[in-house]
């Protein structure tokens, strides 16, 4: 796959608050790739950087292998959808696309086609004429795309460009931009500190933590394989259970405590007798059943329990204090409902789900 975007080494800095250290990213061509991370890790600065808005302190930034660290914006074939769609009002929807076409004095016939294709493109052909005030919030937001679109550029550069809308619309516009960048194959680089939105539209996932980034990959892979706890707690809902290893079985099995209980576990050759470590359990993979059950690998006492629509979630109090949260589907087994607040239950889940990360921050 062509690389098209290379930032290598990448360092900045705003006076004594360092946002990049030393960042190493290659984006390759046609990918939908989102910026995960929580506020201030650096995410729009690593975009305004590619945007040509920042200069890097030092390190390279390559477009299509060429250097373009001081290269005006103007001068780079990016374009940047904001948050804040950016529309002038005065303007109709035409002159607001065609706006970035007359400065580069594109002949009127081009310029015409140019702009009805990204206005049908973002599904919007009979806009031309309002103005933005005339618009819905998820149509200024097509207008905006339309606009940066109308450049063909070979990236496009997307800052929380769906925060300003209500729930119902972003999960539409996120079906929508998806099959968009698809259809025009062009690169998506997508900044967003909403994890849903990240996995559900994107290729690969940088996810970012001061100025450094803690794991990139697909989805699946950061929701269930995820690096470290960092990445394990910032993207969807977990449970972390504390153990430490107690001895050792056999080549690749330990024995080991946790949160008070004995188990044994398969882990990795690096950990110890005496290690500290976290075992992951996502709410979706718990399961109650009664404390007698075989299957039962933990117990306590249900809580609470939240009818969501789809699931039943319920809280559990592990004898350590510790609370688990387990969400039942209910088109799955329907174990949770015969369970009342109060009662002592048993967690059971698959073997194998567990994911065990070192207790190293
Ligand atoms: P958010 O999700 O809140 O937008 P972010 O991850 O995009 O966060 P950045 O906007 O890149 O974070 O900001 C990273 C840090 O750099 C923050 O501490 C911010 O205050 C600081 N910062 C960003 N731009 C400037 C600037 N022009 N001058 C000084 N500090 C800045």
């Amino acid at each position: 796959m062509k690389p098209v975007v290379q930032f290598q080494s990448i360092s900045k800095s705003f006076g004594a608050n360092t946002v990049l250290r030393s960042l190493n990213l290659t984006i390759v061509e046609g990918e939908f790739l989102t910026l995960l991370g929580p506020s201030g890790c650096g995410k729009t600065t690593l975009l305004r950087l590619l945007a040509g808005f920042e200069l890097p302190d030092s390190g390279d930034i390559l477009l299509d292998g060429a250097r373009v660290n001081a290269l005006p914006p103007d001068r780079r074939n990016v374009n940047t959808v904001f948050q804040s769609y950016a529309l002038f009002p005065h303007l109709s929807v035409f002159d607001n696309v065609a706006f970035s076409l007359r400065m580069k004095k594109i002949p009127s016939m081009e310029l015409q086609e140019r702009v009805e294709q990204a206005l049908a493109a973002v599904d919007l052909p009979e806009f031309g004429t309002r103005k933005p005030r005339q618009l819905s919030g998820g149509q200024q937001q097509r207008v905006a795309l339309a606009r940066a679109l109308v450049n063909r550029p070979r990236v496009l550069l997307l800052d929380e460009p769906l925060s300003a809308l209500d729930s119902k619309l972003r999960k539409a516009m996120q079906v929508e931009l998806k099959a968009l960048q698809r259809q025009l194959g062009i690169t998506f680089v997508f900044v967003t500190h909403d994890q849903e939105e990240a996995l559900s539209m994107s290729d690969r996932v940088v996810v970012m933590r001061n100025g450094v980034i803690e794991q990139i990959g697909g989805p699946r892979e950061i929701y269930e394989k995820p690096a470290n706890l960092f990445v394990a707690q910032f993207v969807g809902e977990s449970n972390l259970l504390e153990g430490i290893v107690t001895a050792r079985l056999d080549g690749s099995s330990l024995a080991a405590k946790v949160e008070g209980l004995d188990c044994v576990l398969r882990l990795a050759k690096s950990y110890h007798m005496g290690d500290r470590f976290n075992v992951l359990l996502r709410p979706e993979d718990l399961h109650l059943v009664d404390p007698s059950d075989p299957s039962a690998r933990l117990s306590g006492q249900l809580v609470e329990q939240i009818y969501k629509g789809m699931t039943l979630d319920c809280v559990v109090e592990l004898d350590s204090g510790k609370r688990l949260f387990a969400s039942e589907f209910f088109d799955q087994e329907e174990h949770a409902r015969d369970f009342q607040v109060g009662q002592r239950v048993g967690v059971s889940w698959i073997g194998g789900r567990e994911r065990v990360l070192k207790n190293n921050g």
